[in-house]
């Protein structure tokens, strides 16, 4: 175990305190959740980057912080899903005992493939810098009439079987029960003969859209 200047230890695992039995071992490179001072508040989510013990055997962790989007510069906005966070460039220093529990941060392509999802899944797909605001990356593909990012809460939706495109039923005046029931759907801009705006071609791993069947 490497030895520091000030009496600090570098541990290799962490054994978590508290009411969850199974899985309560942490390690560099997980992820989870911190007891947040205000007790109403949602815990803090976190990726631990270094366990270490000083010489009274007090456990810090030194964490990288990721941020809910309501903890950004711009808000909460509609295309976040309520399981999404931000890989911040916030580094920090917090004692163990704050850590609750153990939970996986996805990236947003592996979590639109989840087929279940537990209280502990979570995903990213921006990195978020936390002095500035700024996300990164910037542009990413966008869907429907509403030009949104795809929000995996909202997964239903129509795709036209001219241009490909997809489309939340509700901004094309459908309940999701009447989406269902189509067989085959065609937006309004092919109906009309417009031609559709190309999709940009350049996909990343953050840039993921609906994979969904529409029925
Ligand atoms: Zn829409």
């Amino acid at each position: 175990m490497a030895k520091s200047r000030h009496g600090r230890r570098e541990l290799h695992s962490y054994t978590i305190r508290g009411m969850y039995t199974m899985n309560r071992t942490v390690r560099a490179g997980d992820a989870v959740f911190m007891r947040a001072p205000e007790t109403e508040k949602d815990p803090y989510v976190a990726i631990i980057q270094k366990i270490e013990a000083d010489n009274r055997n007090n456990v810090n962790v030194h964490v990288r912080w990721y941020y809910r989007p309501e903890e950004t510069k711009r808000g909460r906005q509609r295309f976040h899903g309520i399981r999404e966070l931000m890989l911040s460039d916030h580094y920090d220093v917090q004692s163990a005992e704050t850590i609750e529990r153990k939970v996986t941060v996805h990236t947003f392509k592996d979590y639109t493939e989840l087929k279940f999802i537990s209280p502990t899944d979570l995903y990213w797909r921006f990195e978020y810098n936390a002095k500035t605001g700024a996300c990164k990356p910037g542009r990413v593909e966008v869907f429907c009439k509403c030009r949104m990012p795809y929000n995996p809460d909202h997964y239903f939706m129509l795709q036209c079987d001219k241009c490909n495109e997809w489309f939340h039923p509700r901004c094309v005046g459908m309940s999701n029960g009447e989406a269902n029931k189509l067989d085959t759907y065609v937006c309004e801009n092919c109906e009309s003969g417009k031609r559709v705006r190309k999709r940009p071609s350049q996909r990343s791993a953050s840039q993921v859209g609906p994979k969904r069947q529409k029925t």
